[in-house]
């Protein structure tokens, strides 16, 4: 593999250990369901609930698409949250972006109990991130920072750059290392319209980016033996690639993430380990 990190190995990792905790979760009489709820129609958001659906069900997860029709209202579909939250057969909630135009899609995401958040998007487990006790945090961001305990990398004093800053993504992994006492700097497009993004990426001893643009990042800009985790998905013609231009990255990279095969496989891994994490809190309530 040389440089490369095979996100696959660290997600059946992370699937063995969920696999366990769930045969004991069985065992205590505790079957996990995740609901995800979907409104109106989206293509993209198709093919992500046919994976959800196989991935919970090969790992023992009952796994429910409820349809809502487009025209739903906020206050309707904040009382279909709340029907979920008090149904205690279902152990995880998803809502599936994008909502239609019109839905508050924030309230909605404050609406989901914090104990079946699953995808960590409830202000009160993202603060907990701020307070540095993460629990049900962002897939993505958990991902990332998984990605990075497994190089065995000491964040300590590193100088790690973040080209990103959604609330998902850029946001709480920034947060998640800078406890780790790495001095983090985020990027975003206003730096790149600055003129900036090249001097902060030419800096990163750990460069992460969560953008969505093919070959933002010239392989030229990395720093040499720098550690380089690529979020970005972007289809160009019928391959999908990263943000970062990866056959000249690779050549002065550490370490590097493919796209596909580095992030994606251990994000989908960790949704599974926070369906459990909720199930878990679930039985001791
Ligand atoms: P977003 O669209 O919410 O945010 C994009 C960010 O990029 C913003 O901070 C914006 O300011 C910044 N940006 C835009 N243009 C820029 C530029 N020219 N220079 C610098 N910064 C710029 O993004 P998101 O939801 O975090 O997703 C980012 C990418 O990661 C997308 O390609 C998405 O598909 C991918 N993604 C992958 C996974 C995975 O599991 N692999 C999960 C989530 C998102």
């Amino acid at each position: 593999m040389g440089n490369l990190i095979d996100g696959e190995i660290i997600a059946e990792k992370i699937k063995a250990e969920v696999n366990r905790d769930i045969t004991s979760l069985n065992a205590d009489g505790i079957n996990l369901k995740l609901v995800a709820v979907q409104v109106g129609e989206n293509p993209a958001s198709a093919v992500y609930v046919k994976q959800q659906k196989k991935n919970c069900e090969k790992a023992g997860i009952t796994y429910e698409l409820k349809t809502i029709p487009a025209e739903i209202e906020t206050v309707a579909l904040l009382s279909k949250i709340e029907k979920l939250n008090n149904d205690r057969s279902v152990t995880g909630i998803i809502l599936q972006l994008p909502l239609p135009e019109g839905i508050d899609v924030k309230r909605i995401q404050s609406s989901i109990h914090p104990f079946k958040d699953v995808e960590g998007v409830n202000p009160a487990n993202l603060g907990w991130i701020v307070y540095g006790k993460p629990s049900l945090a962002p897939c993505t961001a958990l991902a990332v920072k998984e990605i990075i305990d497994s190089t065995g990398v000491d964040l300590y004093g590193k100088e790690v750059v973040m080209v990103g800053h959604s609330d998902i993504v850029g946001k709480p992994v920034a947060l998640l290392l800078v406890d780790k006492f790495a001095t983090v700097s985020i990027c975003h497009i206003g730096t790149s319209k600055a003129g900036m993004l090249e001097e902060h990426v030419r800096r990163a001893d750990i460069l992460i980016v969560a953008v969505g643009k093919a070959n933002l990042i010239p392989g030229g800009w990395i720093k040499q033996g720098a550690v380089v985790i690529d979020v970005g998905i972007n289809r160009v013609g019928d391959k999908i690639v990263g943000d970062v231009e990866f056959e000249t990255a690779k050549e002065k990279a550490s370490l590097i993430t493919p796209v596909p095969g580095g992030v994606g496989p251990v994000t989908t891994a960790i949704l599974l380990r926070n369906v459990v994490k909720a199930a878990q809190w679930l039985k001791k309530q």
